[in-house]
């Protein structure tokens, strides 16, 4: 007998209950990933993003083929190649893991009604990509929960899994056709600070990050400069590694580091429980609040401006900068851009999700669009009314200015913390900078946003 695995945002050989569950009731086993157009159209298509990708594809293939088998990798609808794939190997089984969005439900629906048609299975896991399913941890009379610190709470009281083995051996059926694997070097304009993707950097950087950093992380993981947090977003989103190894690793090892490491996986898993329920919230407001977003030509500059890097606020210019150039950017500062976009400039957080997911190398819709949600007030944040002060958050997480100096070159002469108001500089010093004027005072900024939301 046959099965498929279909791989989706899985990338890994270890941890796979798909593939677990395949090669327990089949003979031979058919690892197929589709590179679906439709993917691309949805906007995911940045070359870093593509770059990481094809590093996941290929040390994929690595892992499946060291153990006999290899990735079969098609182009096309996900659906219609899945189907091709069974017939032609006359497989009875599809495995694939559960996903949150709307698109992951609309694909799944559409193959389990083709499969079924045809007469075969298709298996949907679950704890593939969360730790804790989506579903499996509700409050009372709600099918999700809306605040994170309950959540949490009852979360860490779920009885942990153990991670499962890569399968040691597999078998592919001779013959099945496949394109070729994609390689980083197909892909232009990769930035030359692109991290390796795939499933052996990951299980390298979880290792050593956690033994040479973890227990540093409580106090240093809002240290801009430092960067001292573990970068495994982007293996966490193709499911380079997964959540639950990296979970399972860190609590092994213990303390207020692991801690407050898993902490932030937790974090991962709400957002996920959240769209899981509600999967419109990947463009509709979460909530409600009073008031609108700025629209026209003013609020299109100020947009732009923030976009660029130029907003005259050098941590939040910094920020964005690192995202264009890197395809990530630190947590701290994704709170602060985002913030000053939604709260300072007042513009709808749909479009700094948007830009985001265009260049983010971890992009999620779970995680970036209930993040922005979350910050700008609409989503599960039970203060959704606070604003970030970029310049008392310069000063408090990056002290010494490094962070800025790193990323806005403009300002790279500046001594300290000074960096973080340029504008304070008068006469020749301030005429010889050549950086903008902020787009807003603070004061006003606040203002703006209390009048909208109606806050007295
Ligand atoms: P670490 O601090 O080492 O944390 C470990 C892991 O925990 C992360 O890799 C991530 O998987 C998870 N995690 C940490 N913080 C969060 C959080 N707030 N929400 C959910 N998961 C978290 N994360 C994404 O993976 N993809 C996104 O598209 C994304 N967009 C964001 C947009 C905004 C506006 C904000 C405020 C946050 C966003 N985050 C997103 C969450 C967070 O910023 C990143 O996961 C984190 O910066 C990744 O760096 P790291 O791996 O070094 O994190």
């Amino acid at each position: 007998t046959v099965s498929v695995v279909l791989y989706t945002s899985d990338l890994r050989v270890h941890d796979h209950p798909p593939l677990r569950a395949a090669l327990d009731g089949a003979q031979e086993v058919v690892p197929v990933f589709v590179r679906d157009p439709a993917v691309d159209r949805a906007g995911f298509a940045a070359p870093n993003r593509l770059a990481f990708l094809a590093d996941c594809l290929a040390d994929l293939d690595r892992g499946l083929t060291e153990r006999g088998g290899r990735l079969v990798v098609r182009e096309g609808d996900t659906v219609a190649e899945v189907l091709t794939l069974v017939r032609q190997t006359e497989a009875d089984e599809v495995h694939m893991a559960a996903g949150v969005t709307a698109f992951a439900a609309a694909r799944e629906a559409r193959l389990r009604k083709v499969l079924e048609d045809d007469g075969r299975r298709l298996y949907v896991h679950d704890g593939v990509v969360t730790v804790v399913p989506p579903g499996d941890v509700v409050p009372q009379g709600s099918d999700h929960f809306a605040v994170f610190t309950p959540y949490y709470r009852r979360w860490s009281d779920q009885p942990p899994r153990t991670p499962l083995q890569a399968p040691r051996t597999l078998r592919v059926p001779p013959g099945v056709r496949s394109d070729r694997v994609p390689r980083r070097s197909d892909v232009a304009d990769v930035s030359p600070a692109l991290v390796a993707g795939g499933e052996s950097e990951a299980r390298k950087r979880l290792g050593s990050w956690l033994s040479d950093h973890g227990d540093a992380y409580e106090d240093r993981h809002d240290d801009l400069a430092g960067d001292a947090t573990s970068r495994l977003s982007p293996y966490l989103h193709f499911g380079a590694v997964s959540a639950a190894e990296a979970v399972h690793r860190a609590r092994r090892r213990g303390g207020a580091g692991a801690d407050a490491f898993v902490r932030q996986l937790c974090w991962r898993d709400f957002h996920h429980q959240v769209l899981a329920a509600r999967p419109e919230a990947a463009a509709e407001d979460y909530r409600t609040r009073p008031g609108g977003w700025r629209t026209g030509a003013d609020a299109e500059a100020d947009l732009a401006a923030w976009r660029e890097g130029r907003t005259g606020y050098p941590v939040v210019d910094a920020a964005m900068r690192q995202l264009a150039h890197e395809g990530w950017m630190h947590n701290r500062g994704r709170l602060i851009t985002a913030s000053f976009l939604a709260k300072t400039l007042c513009v709808d957080w749909r479009e700094g999700a948007r830009h985001f997911l265009g260049l983010l190398v971890d992009g999620d819709v779970a995680n970036n669009q209930l993040n922005w949600q979350w910050v700008a007030g609409t989503g599960t944040d039970t203060r959704p009314n606070r604003v970030l002060n970029p310049v008392a958050q310069g000063r408090r997480h990056d002290p010494d200015g490094a962070y800025v100096r790193r990323w806005v070159p403009e300002l790279a002469g500046l001594d300290g913390p000074a960096v973080h108001e340029p504008w304070k500089l008068t006469g020749p010093d301030r005429a010889a900078l050549d950086y903008p004027e902020p787009l807003i005072g603070l004061a006003d900024g606040l203002d703006r946003f209390r009048q909208i939301r109606g806050i007295g």
